[in-house]
């Protein structure tokens, strides 16, 4: 049964350059795709740059541009790097659209009729020389906790405390220099706190729709209590106007989801003939309403999926569906997240030039099959981070691409041509290998279905070395010189191209360019994955050509050398290089509704700067029993803490840590404290020491726990 399947990738920030982290989640996407279409399914891939928000704005205004000047330029940049990597999106868009604005809209109407929208005052930081508010990336000043100048409002990168930008102190713009001040404006969320959000997304977040692993932690973060969703900034803004409030515009996080629609309706409209035009929606037509109308979606049975990166699961699998559900749309039928790439075992890093870029990539190695096929060798459909270890590339592309594959057709296809007038043999007698491959379809097409690249790429390469032991075992070099064995030599090569077809097949998803340059030399229309049921025979090919070249370790050694910088601090309006708030939205977008945590690919902090032991023992850790925890009025993120400290008596601590505990589930737990930190005079009252929590790049925070046995009081060292 052919399926409807819509598809897309997250939308890259229109605020920096695509790199190899970000093209593990366009190289994943599109291997999907490109198998559902050879499965004959009608599977449609949309993406577009996310194009709004403060640090697009201020960019252009740096550079000279109008924003709608940079967008475009960006969106020329990004267009070419995924042709590059052969990324076959069925539509590349922008989100600065009249269908995203139209869509926008209507979604925020039908949330506000449904009475999920509401207006409140919140005290924000303004720039009064800019005369703007100023984003918690926009404003810094000395980290509260360590010290260090120069922090960014919403995280240290000296010692990855992460805080509001009211901690900091000394804050100053970032965009001017000025002293902010705070100032009072009203502000639109989307209610996410209402039953019915609650209720559900508590039946919605489980397998199919999310991973088992996404599901645990977003239920973590739905039983800890989902915050209203802010989702209005104020003017200056580049992006949508709301329609009922001047001067107010809708946040980037609310419109970039929305752009996959808007992306979609932009290629129905070009795909879907007018009226006037003739007949109206033909096999060539395209129905948005049959694919995005909860009733007609339902009844044409079509699929919507998103990837994404682990990082935005907040935004994909609670705000997006919450909205659509409420606004009369489909909801996702699934939401696949992966992992991050590290390189060569670490965080990619300028200073190391492993934060490489897909134009370098391009530049130095030519061919974005290699990357295609060792990323894919390493996907599975899990979250987990997948490492480029760049001598691991080589060797795998070079020992499994030329060594096993190509060759299997370079020891062929020259007797066939010679000896045969390129004609492969009219029939071929019982090959068991031929049925084996055959065989392997389903088995193979049910592994890419289910995302487990890595485990279809091994199964094809077994059969891969299976192929070339047939060849060995035959030696038709051998044959071409013997005696009365033509039939014998034409049987063996035409059983080795047939193979080497079956096998392109199977690898085809991971890569098109390869396949179609064999599909050319064998003579063929594209291959589809029902053809796996049929053999080549007597059937006239083209002469050989040469299909891949070996990777030269020069080559990737030069790459790295041509991305190596040194480590310039990033600027927020710059995007440090790692994509802006719409890529990395955790750590430059909204802050109080979930835990913060360092973006995947980011500049990161120094490592250097070890302590004496005496340097150590300046902190006065304690065991401390929390004895009381409360929300706190008007704050986001503040939970109120009343621990007992033993000797030391009680202290009063506020910890951003209401995104990840109810209170009542702290009560009377053990943690650790920092006793001896300078009380802190804040908005809610004295905060009096830190509590210890740990956080990695996963969303999600921890706070530390004793042993049992530990009393309240007890130092730690
Ligand atoms: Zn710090």
């Amino acid at each position: 049964m052919s399926r409807k399947i819509l598809v897309t990738s997250a939308l890259p920030y229109a605020n920096g350059s695509i790199h190899l982290g970000h093209l593990v989640e366009y190289i994943q996407t599109d291997i999907w795709v490109r198998f559902q279409k050879m499965q004959g399914h009608r599977c449609h891939y949309v993406c577009a740059d996310d194009t709004h928000g403060t640090p697009i704005m201020l960019r252009a205004e740096k550079e000279g541009l109008t924003p709608e000047q940079l967008i475009a330029n960006v969106w020329q940049e990004h267009k070419a790097d995924f042709d590059g990597f052969l990324v076959g999106f069925d539509n590349y868009y922008s989100t600065n659209t009249p269908e995203t604005r139209h869509y926008a809209n209507d979604i925020y109407g039908k949330l506000k009729a449904a009475g999920l929208i509401e207006v409140r005052a919140i005290e924000q930081y303004y720039d009064p020389e800019k005369e703007m508010f100023l984003p918690d990336r926009f404003i810094k000043g000395e980290c509260p906790k360590c010290h260090a100048k120069d922090q960014y409002g919403d995280s240290c990168e000296a010692c990855g405390a992460t805080y509001s930008p009211t901690d900091l102190i000394e804050p100053y713009s970032a965009v001017s220099g000025a002293t902010p001040v705070r100032r009072q404006s009203d502000h639109y969320f989307f209610k996410l706190s209402d039953q019915r959000c609650r209720d559900f997304l508590k039946e919605w977040i489980k397998p199919p729709q999310v991973q088992d692993a996404a599901a645990n932690k977003l239920n973590e973060w739905l039983e800890g209590g989902l915050s209203d969703w802010d989702i209005s900034r104020d003017a200056p803004y580049f992006g949508f106007e709301i329609p009922d409030a001047p001067g107010k515009y809708f946040y980037v996080w609310l419109d970039a989801p929305i752009g996959y629609m808007g992306s979609f309706k932009n290629l129905c409209d070009r795909l879907t003939p007018s009226p006037l035009e003739g007949e109206g929606r033909g096999e060539g037509g395209l129905d948005f309403d049959a694919y995005w109308d909860r009733k007609k979606a339902a009844a044409a049975g079509t699929e919507v999926y998103h990837f994404i990166g682990k990082d935005i699961l907040y935004f994909h699998a609670l705000f997006w569906p919450a909205e659509l559900e409420h606004a009369e749309y489909r909801t996702p039928t699934g939401v696949f997240a992966h992992g991050f790439l590290t390189v060569n075992g670490q965080k990619m890093s300028k200073s190391r030039g492993t934060f490489i870029t897909a134009r370098s990539y391009l530049d130095h190695l030519k061919n974005p099959e290699y990357l295609r096929y060792y990323f894919a060798a390493k996907l599975g459909n899990g979250v987990d981070d997948i490492d480029l270890n760049l001598d691991d590339f080589t060797a795998r592309v070079n020992s499994d691409l030329i060594g096993k594959y190509v060759n299997i057709a370079s020891r062929a296809a020259g007797f066939i041509a010679k000896r045969f007038d390129g004609k492969l043999a009219p029939s071929l007698s019982d090959t068991p290998l031929l049925g084996q491959l055959q065989q392997a379809a389903p088995t193979i097409a049910a592994l890419f279905d289910a995302r487990e690249y890595g485990k279809a790429l091994r199964e094809a390469m077994a059969l891969t070395d299976l192929a070339n032991q047939y060849v060995d075992e035959h030696k038709p070099w051998e044959l071409a010189k013997q005696e009365g064995m033509e039939t014998k030599l034409h049987e063996v090569c035409s059983v080795s191209l047939n193979l080497f077809r079956l096998l392109t097949l199977y690898l085809k998803p991971v890569l098109p360019k390869l396949a179609a340059d064999v599909e050319a030399f064998l003579n063929i229309p594209p291959l589809a994955w029902k053809d796996a049921q049929t053999l080549l025979l007597g059937h006239e090919i083209r002469p050989y050509q040469h299909l891949m070249t070996r990777i030269d370790p020069k080559q990737v050694e030069a790459m790295i050398d041509a991305n190596k910088q040194s480590l310039t601090p990033p600027s927020p309006a710059s995007g440090g290089g790692a994509g802006g708030e719409g890529a990395h939205p955790v750590r430059h977008g909204e802050k109080q509704q979930h835990p913060t945590h360092p973006s995947p690919a980011g500049g990161g902090a120094g490592g250097e700067g070890l302590i004496s032991i005496d340097d150590f023992a300046k902190v006065d850790l304690r065991i401390a029993r929390i004895a009381n925890a409360e929300h706190v009025e008007g704050a986001d993120k503040l939970l109120r803490l009343t621990l007992d400290v033993g000797e030391l008596g009680t202290r009063q601590v506020f910890a951003g840590i209401k995104s990840a505990y109810a209170p009542e589930k702290l009560v009377g737990r053990l943690t650790v404290m920092v006793a001896n930190l300078a009380p802190r005079k804040m908005k809610f009252g004295l905060s009096e020491g830190m509590v210890l929590a740990a956080s990695g790049s996963e969303p999600g925070l921890f706070i530390l726990s004793p042993d049992e046995g530990a009393q309240p009081g007890m130092k730690v060292k």
